[in-house]
């Protein structure tokens, strides 16, 4: 199947998106992980992007869109893959969509990690403090706040985009992680049940 894990930035999406990689075999897809990955390699590409990721800003659609096509294209992601901080605007979202359906495939599921503000700066804080200073370049409070502001004017209305199409589930990323991977694995179970992942999905 293919699913996008949803939600703002510090919300628990990467630590979800790899328990279900490790469970079911659909490899997690980390648009940010790519772009690091970019930046750590020195390649052209890293070097366009590190300022705007340095700043919270979002990278241009067609570059994001261009390695998601990419990546999607590996031999391992036939069987479905988890999309984790991609899509992250309207573009983006129509992009996968036509992306998928030129490969007969679609989006299957999305599954919305909620988390309030105070709980996303508080973790944040705790990201830095444990990581002993060689934290993110993007994860200071200054830019999380900025993260958050394009979170909710980008992202945020790709919710309805998904709710229209009937794919969209919400579980509480406020709870502990076992707990919050039991209630997307519920959410996958059901999704199953109804028959909307597919034979053999
Ligand atoms: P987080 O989930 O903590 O927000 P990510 O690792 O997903 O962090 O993304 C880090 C940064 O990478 C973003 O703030 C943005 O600059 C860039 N980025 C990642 N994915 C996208 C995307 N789909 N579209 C545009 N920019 C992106």
């Amino acid at each position: 199947m293919n699913l996008v894990i949803f939600g703002p930035p510090g919300s628990g999406k990467g630590t979800q998106a790899k328990i279900l990689q490790e469970k079911h075999g659909w490899p997690q897809l980390s648009t940010g992980d790519m772009l690091r990955a970019a930046i750590a390699a020195g390649t052209e590409l890293g070097k366009k992007c590190k300022a705007i990721m340095d700043s919270g800003e979002l990278v241009p659609d067609d570059v994001v869109i261009g390695i998601i096509s990419e990546r999607y294209d590996q031999p391992d992601c036939e069987k479905g893959a988890i999309f984790d901080g991609f899509p992250r605007t309207i573009p983006q979202a129509r992009a996968l969509d036509q992306m998928l359906k030129l490969r007969n495939k679609k989006i299957d599921l999305v599954i919305e990690l909620k988390v309030d503000d105070k709980v996303l700066i508080e973790r944040v804080k705790t990201r830095i403090a444990q990581s002993g200073g060689v934290a993110r370049a993007d994860d200071t409070p200054e830019t999380l706040q900025n993260r958050l502001a394009v979170y909710y004017q980008n992202t945020a209305p790709l919710l309805e985009y998904y709710k229209r199409q009937g794919k969209l589930s919400t579980v509480d990323g406020m709870a502990p992680i076992e707990e919050v991977t039991k209630a997307i694995a519920e959410v996958i179970d059901q999704a199953g049940r109804k028959g909307c992942l597919g034979v053999g999905g």
